[in-house]
């Protein structure tokens, strides 16, 4: 075992191994990276690599009908519902999910749970006039307003939510049943737990922090919110379009796809989405237990509403932030810095980071705290 020996003079166990907690993009599980290496001069025998294959081909046909039914059984997507493969990223969606889903005037409802709503919320308003149904804002987003305090608007075209808040730490448990179709990103959470789908008039999501990487933006969406495009919207950004087309009407983002569909195999591989939730809660449970006990570290968010997956919290002493970060980064924990617009620390615990990961952080979170507590 390696040893480094930090300024301060203190050793600290190191090793070799190195832990990525970035929130995006982020780990990948090693044996997905391993295949990816492996199979890319040469896909399933085809003797071409899998970024040369023609999207309309019949063996990238297939990888694509495989990500839709690998989607459809781990989360139990009902049959009036449709797969669509996106590029863009969450973003994209921000600005595409009015102009798809509202009629000209019609306005929404959003529930404004932080950094990533907040960014939902600031570009549909270009769209649409928009009703806030609750807003964590004014306690600096340390908790999320329960569903009965929510103040809907009955005639509203959709609600939107953000079900995990990558950046302040905050995760929704329960999905209501509302009158309106209920719309969320999903971005940070997708396939972390198992999901009611059948609540939900669309949900989004990012690939790159639980469904391989960066380029690809999935939405499941059910099928009577599929309209006829709005005059000046471009045909790639027409939901109903893409969904007579098979997510085909440009090229899709088709290494994304490919890395999808390993995921979705090691996902399964792992024992599915109700294994996922298990671990991610087990995983984020070790850390908050030790913050709440500890006197260097604090948590703001309140515990029922603390995400699973995007663990954030503070240094009492906000001096020893910098510190922090750079010795966890020299024993191998890295990306820990937490979002600009949080600050603190963030530790991403998605499908891909295993428990050994988790406990390599507490050690070293201990042993700081020893050193400077
Ligand atoms: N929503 C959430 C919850 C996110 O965490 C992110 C990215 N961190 C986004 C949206 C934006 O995703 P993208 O950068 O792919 O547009």
């Amino acid at each position: 075992m390696a040893c480094i020996c930090f300024p301060d003079g203190a050793p600290a166990a190191h090793s070799g191994e190195r832990y990525n907690f970035a929130a995006g993009p982020a780990m990948l599980p090693p044996e997905v990276l391993a295949q990816i290496q492996h199979e890319l001069p040469d896909w399933q025998g085809s003797g071409l690599s899998v970024l040369e294959q023609p999207f309309t081909g019949a063996p990238f046909k297939g990888l694509m009908q495989q990500v839709d039914q690998d989607l459809h059984e781990l989360l139990g997507i009902p049959p009036n519902y449709c797969v669509l493969f996106m590029h863009g990223g969450a973003s994209c969606q921000f600005g595409l999910l009015p102009l798809n889903l509202l009629a000209p005037g019609q306005s929404a409802d959003y529930l404004e749970t932080g950094y990533w709503a907040s960014k939902a919320i600031a570009e549909a308003r270009r769209h649409a006039p928009l009703n806030m149904v609750a807003s964590g804002a004014g306690d600096g987003f340390s908790a999320i307003a329960p569903v009965h305090e929510w103040r809907l608007n009955p005639q509203a075209g959709y609600c939107h939510i953000t079900s995990n808040e990558t950046a302040n730490g905050l995760q929704l448990r329960h999905f209501p049943e509302l009158s309106v179709p209920l719309v969320a990103d999903m971005s940070s959470d997708f396939l972390t737990r198992p999901l009611p789908v059948e609540r939900f008039g669309l949900i989004y999501a990012s690939a790159q922090k639980n469904l391989g990487v960066a380029g690809l933006c999935l939405l499941i969406v059910r099928d009577d919110l599929l309209k006829a495009p709005r005059a000046g919207l471009p045909s790639p950004f027409s939901y109903a379009l893409q969904a007579e087309q098979q997510s085909r009407l440009c090229t899709p983002p088709t290494f994304a796809l490919y890395c999808a569909a390993l995921m979705l195999r090691w996902i399964r591989q792992q024992g599915g989405l109700k294994a996922m939730a298990r671990a991610g809660l087990a995983k984020s449970r070790l850390l908050y237990q030790y913050v709440d006990a500890s006197d260097l570290y604090h948590c703001r968010q309140r515990p029922a509403d603390r995400s699973a997956v995007n663990v954030c919290f503070q240094l009492r002493d906000q001096h020893l932030l910098a510190l922090f970060l750079r010795q966890a980064e020299q024993t191998g924990l890295l990306n820990l810095q937490g979002h600009a617009a949080s600050g603190g620390v963030r530790a991403s615990l998605y499908n891909a980071m295993p428990l050994a990961g988790v406990e390599r952080l507490l050690a070293f979170m201990r042993d700081f705290a020893r050193r400077h507590g």
